[in-house]
């Protein structure tokens, strides 16, 4: 291992690190020569396969015109047609589309978005209200509005004030609609920000879109902006292109970052609403939207999404998704009965159930290393959260592929204890 790399997400005293050589499709290529399936899409971003030809040629045409440029005073071709070709796929009339890097700062730009809009309007509202176990990201709002199992407790004093809900289920959503209500009363959140329908990093958590929508619905009657977190959702992973398009009422913001590119390349869009849009233009400059990075609106970025979305519109490719939706749920039906597998769910192309441990496992237990080492012995890259094991792989996966990895998953529940 490098004596000088520091990894995302690893304990640097004993994690393992394992070298790549190159990635092809869904495999992975080790420098000893293993090949390992990329069933986790290299943490979502990967939807159409490494290393996709049409991707990599886009690119190389793109970075020989125009590499970069600054974006603020400056515009391009490829940006322009870009925030177009978005936000006239996405639900609603989100037709303002601002750039920028990753997950954690299209929804950074989200909040602050919703805070100024309000600001701007002479109003000081500064709460946000998010769903209990939701993760939007790492960066301080990002954090705030999150709440994984203490992975952020060193920040806890930096948080900003932030309304937990309980994701909602037939059971509770009386009670979810009135604490949703009282919070709203309040007149101080700025925003309700939610993972549509999927709660991916808490453990691939599902709850129903008519429920979502009545929580949207009551933010709107009072004024509250409702953002929803597509960063994982977006670009088919629920089996529709973006999460939004199975509710009725639609979001003022959204965040889109993983797949955006094909895997490429660091970039992310928040789009929004036109009236959001208007609150920020005024002759007095201090109401400008300030925020931006170095390389907003790259053009090779955007290259890479143009020729990513050249995939999607491909006419076989709904097909594919829904197919691996069909092989999801016949492993689903096949696993189901067995004594470690509670809660099998899928959604789209993500498949997901929980390790039966008795009392349930955090993402800093043993069965979670044990397994995650057991699926590379197998030839397969699966990343449980804590004892939430779940598929989400790229869509290019073969038929022989997917069965690798069931078969890993059936071995694991066969031999392993926990
Ligand atoms: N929002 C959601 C819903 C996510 O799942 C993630 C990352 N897993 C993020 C935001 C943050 O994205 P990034 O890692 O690109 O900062």
């Amino acid at each position: 291992m490098s004596k000088h790399v520091w990894h995302p997400y690893s304990q640097m005293k004993t994690d393992k690190v394992l070298k790549v050589k190159s990635a092809k499709d869904s495999k992975i290529t080790l420098e000893d020569g293993r090949e390992i399936i990329d069933a986790v899409s290299s943490w979502w971003v990967n939807p159409h396969g490494h290393a996709n030809e049409h991707v990599a040629k886009t690119i190389y045409d793109q970075a020989l015109t125009l590499e970069h440029v600054i974006f603020s005073g400056f515009t391009h071709e490829p940006a322009e047609r870009l925030a177009e070709r978005v936000s006239k796929k996405y639900p609603g009339d989100l037709n303002r589309v601002f750039f920028s890097d990753n997950g954690s700062t299209a929804v950074e730009a989200a909040m602050k978005m919703a805070i100024q809009y309000h600001y701007n309007r002479g109003e000081q509202k500064t709460t946000l209200i998010a769903f209990e176990n939701a993760y939007h990201g790492d960066t301080f709002g990002a954090m705030s509005s999150s709440q994984p199992d203490s992975f952020f407790n060193a920040f806890k004093p930096f948080h900003f004030k932030v309304e937990r809900l309980p994701v909602p289920t037939e059971e509770n959503k009386a009670e979810v609609l009135a604490k949703f209500k009282a919070i709203a009363l309040e007149g101080e959140a700025a925003a309700f920000i939610f993972e549509p329908l999927l709660q991916a990093a808490s453990g691939m958590i599902l709850y129903p879109p008519h429920l979502l929508d009545m929580l949207i619905s009551m933010a709107k009657q009072h004024g509250i902006l409702c953002i929803a977190d597509e960063v994982m959702t977006g670009f088919a992973r629920t089996g529709k292109m973006f999460a939004m398009e199975y509710l009725e009422e639609t979001a003022d913001i959204c965040c889109l970052s993983k797949c955006l590119t094909a895997g490429f390349l660091p970039m992310a869009l928040t789009l929004a609403t036109d009236e959001i849009y208007q609150a920020f233009l005024d002759d007095d400059r201090s109401k400008m939207f300030f925020h931006g990075h170095s390389y907003t609106g790259n053009p090779i970025g955007c290259a890479a999404a143009h020729a990513s979305m050249d995939l999607f519109e491909k006419e076989d490719f709904m097909p594919k998704i829904n197919w691996i939706g069909q092989q999801h749920r016949a492993f689903l039906d096949k696993i189901k009965n067995h004594p470690k597998v509670t809660k099998p769910r899928m959604f789209g192309t993500m498949l997901a159930f929980d390790w039966n441990t008795g009392e349930g496992a955090t993402y800093f237990s043993s069965l979670r290393n044990t397994l995650y080492e057991f699926f590379l012995s197998q030839g397969v890259l699966l990343r449980p959260l804590g004892n939430v094991i779940y598929i989400l792989p790229p869509y290019c996966i073969t038929k022989e592929e997917l069965e690798q990895v069931y078969t890993a998953i059936e071995k694991a529940l066969d031999s392993i204890d926990g």
